[in-house]
């Protein structure tokens, strides 16, 4: 199963609205909107959509510098990318490094345990369904072949080796993330979406404050702080 977007149609989901720029592209237009919690948590905050944004650029940009094939064509002002458009896996690869959010709730291991490999998760993305975790099998019954899953798994579990050391450099602790993927008009399958504190969780290593999304879920201060350091990290 793959999702495809109507032909000139703008999509506006809860983070992003999806642009048609021509038959091949969309304009990924980054919103300062926040939700958590499924959506059940909501806010606006001035100026994430921009930190979104070119933080999901520059690590769009180290991941193709690294051989890692994704949507990213350019950054068009404030706010916006350019992307490929593809065929979305209704998938969400998760990876985790450390002990945090929902593996809480399925490991017995306390927040902040470093793992001793990373570990792979699959969700089903489906807002009405709150995204349940799926394994192979299901993902099988969805129309999603075993070769495409260990494809995606592996270039997830590249993308965190090449990250988790670009973020060590900066004193920053890369402790989980979400990935999506889709197809081109190839059959090549490509990293999508974004990559940024909304989808990943970034601990300072020193102190293990949060530049993520969880300042935002459990009010752990002011989120664009938060962000801004991250970025400030990155340049
Ligand atoms: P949601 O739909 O979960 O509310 P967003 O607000 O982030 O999420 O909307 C972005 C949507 O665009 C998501 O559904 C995502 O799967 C999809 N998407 C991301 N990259 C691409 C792409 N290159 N081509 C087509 N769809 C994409
Ligand atoms: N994540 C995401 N979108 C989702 C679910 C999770 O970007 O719909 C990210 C989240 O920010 C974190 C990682 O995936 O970096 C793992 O999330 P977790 O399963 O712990 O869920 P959470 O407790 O964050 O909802």
């Amino acid at each position: 199963m793959v999702i495809m977007m109507k032909a000139m149609e703008i999509y506006e989901g809860k983070a992003k609205k999806m642009i048609p720029l021509d038959e091949r592209k969309f304009i990924m237009e980054f919103k300062d909107d926040a939700t958590a919690f499924n959506g059940e948590k909501k806010a606006q905050f001035k100026g994430k959509g921009w930190l979104n944004a070119q933080i999901s650029a520059k690590m769009f940009k180290i991941l193709e510098g690294n051989g890692i094939k994704t949507h990213f064509i350019g950054v068009a002002g404030d706010n916006r990318l350019i992307v490929e458009r593809l065929s979305m896996y209704p998938l969400e690869v998760v990876v985790r490094n450390i002990v945090a959010g929902s593996l809480k709730k399925r490991l017995p291991l306390p927040e902040g345990t470093e793992l001793q490999e990373p570990i792979v998760e699959l969700y089903y993305k489906d807002d009405a369904m709150g995204d349940p975790m799926i394994n192979h099998h299901h993902a099988k019954a969805l129309g999603i072949g075993e070769d495409e899953l260990r494809e995606m798994e592996s270039i997830a579990l590249r993308v965190n080796e090449i990250l988790k050391e670009y973020f060590r450099e900066r004193g920053v602790l890369l402790v989980d993330f979400k990935l999506e993927f889709g197809r081109n008009e190839r059959g090549e399958i490509i990293l999508a979406d974004e990559i940024s504190p909304d989808t990943c969780r970034f601990w300072d290593a020193k102190t293990k404050r949060s530049f993520d999304k969880d300042v935002f879920r459990f009010e752990k201060g002011d989120l664009i702080s938060a962000y801004r350091e991250l970025y400030r990290r990155l340049s």
